[in-house]
């Protein structure tokens, strides 16, 4: 009988996977792959759980979709799990809108109800789409789950989920959905096992990667997120600008510009990277010599101390604050920024933990408990998948 899970997380030129192999009481990471750069210059990488590389190899020029991509991921893992194969496989998937309110076993209806959003999010949504066809033409019996980044956002209060514009637009889907949902409903479940006592009290989590946002949580679940409808809110990211005043894309539509072109310049050219000119990655801006890029980081930090204390009007208070990610979990200069401009409301770090990455690093007479939570999304869609699919629930070993 096969044992093994994977888990995808399509994006628009690169597929990142995990194999999880099931036994009795544990998921035991097996596999971590990366195929990047479809279209362009295709290249997958395999490594073991021990980190030792099994696969590296360019793909020539046969990968011009992502359909395409999976078909090669699907000829590997033939490979590597000689013993039986696959059992399932977990899809990341970006919306789920107001109807996916968990995980979802992938039938017809399934696939209709996630092709249904296209529209909200057409960049984004169709590359999770072609992989589950994909598989589902290759292989049809092998059972597909769907695990939703907004779904841990579900239930939030109307007065946070609403935009101030015409009912109308509302009952079209144009109100705030929140992504990331998969990494902070991971952060939730962990901070229950590192701080128990705070797991139930309020907590804000900085979800800095390339993309960033924050969520409150209040008793372990999401009251308000910084993203909103599409993944462009709130935080200033990588090349995204976070929150903007609408009338900056009106009066350039004025001026001329197509929706193309906005699309390239706000998703691809804004943010760390259209701050500094110099990059969207915080290691090179720190290392710069250029002011702009200390401007970049200066910027990025007082975004998220702002944030930080609107999530807290909502939370009525904050008593703790995560910091996870690419970034959160290894920049001491990002953290120890934000923490400076968060003193007015209690927050001190304990410079070496901070500069140690430690799991807290907030000094003992902090008023607000400041943990580094590393993060791990993929450990959660398999968890999804066992849930949708009715298997008992495992810890990841
Ligand atoms: P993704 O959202 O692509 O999964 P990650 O969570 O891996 O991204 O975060 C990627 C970002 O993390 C990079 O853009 C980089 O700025 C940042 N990063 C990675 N390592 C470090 C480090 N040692 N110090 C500061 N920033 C880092």
């Amino acid at each position: 009988m096969s044992d093994a899970l994977l888990v995808l997380n399509t994006g628009s030129s690169s597929i990142k996977f995990q194999v999880f192999r099931l036994h009795d009481d544990r998921l035991e990471r097996q596999l971590k792959g990366l195929l990047d750069g479809i279209r362009v210059h295709p290249h997958l990488q395999v490594k073991d759980a021990a980190g030792a590389v099994r696969v590296d190899r360019d793909l020539g020029d046969h990968v011009d979709d992502v359909g395409a991509a999976v078909e090669q991921v699907l000829d590997v893992l033939e490979d590597e799990l000689a013993d039986g194969g696959l059992a399932a496989v977990g899809h990341r998937i970006v919306h789920g809108g107001q109807h996916f309110t968990g995980p979802a076993r992938i039938d017809k209806e399934t696939l209709a109800g996630i092709e249904a959003l296209v529209p909200l999010a057409p960049l984004h949504q169709p590359n999770s789409i072609a992989p589950i066809r994909t598989i589902m033409k290759r292989r049809p019996g092998l059972p597909q789950v769907a695990s939703f980044d907004t779904v841990f956002h579900h239930g939030h209060d109307e007065l946070v989920d609403r935009f101030a514009i015409p009912a109308e637009l509302d009952e079209q889907g144009i109100r705030r959905y929140g992504f990331h949902g998969l990494s902070y409903a991971f952060i939730a479940e962990r901070l229950r096992a590192v701080a128990p006592d705070l797991a139930g009290k309020r907590v804000v989590v900085a979800h800095l990667g390339s993309g960033a946002s924050l969520c409150a949580l209040q008793g372990g679940r999401s009251i308000e997120t910084t993203m909103g409808f599409t993944a462009l809110d709130g935080l200033p990211m990588g090349t995204r600008p976070g929150r903007l005043d609408p009338g900056v894309p009106l009066y350039l539509m004025q001026q001329g510009w197509d929706a193309g072109r906005l699309e390239q310049m706000l998703y691809h050219e804004c943010g760390l990277l259209g701050l500094s000119g110099i990059s969207n990655d915080v290691r090179d801006l720190k290392k710069s010599a250029d002011p702009r890029g200390q401007f970049a980081l200066d910027y990025f930090a007082h975004r998220i101390a702002q944030e930080t204390a609107m999530l807290a009007t909502t939370m009525g208070g904050i008593d703790g604050f995560v910091f996870t990610a690419g970034i959160g979990e290894r920049s001491a200069s990002v953290r120890a920024n934000v923490a400076r401009r968060l003193a007015w409301l209690g927050m001190k770090l304990d410079p070496d933990a901070n500069q140690a990455d430690a799991a807290l690093v907030s000094a003992p007479d902090s008023r607000i408990a400041v943990h580094v939570i590393p993060t791990d999304e993929e450990a959660m869609i398999a968890r999804d998948t066992l849930a949708a699919l009715d298997l008992p629930q495992r810890a990841v070993a």
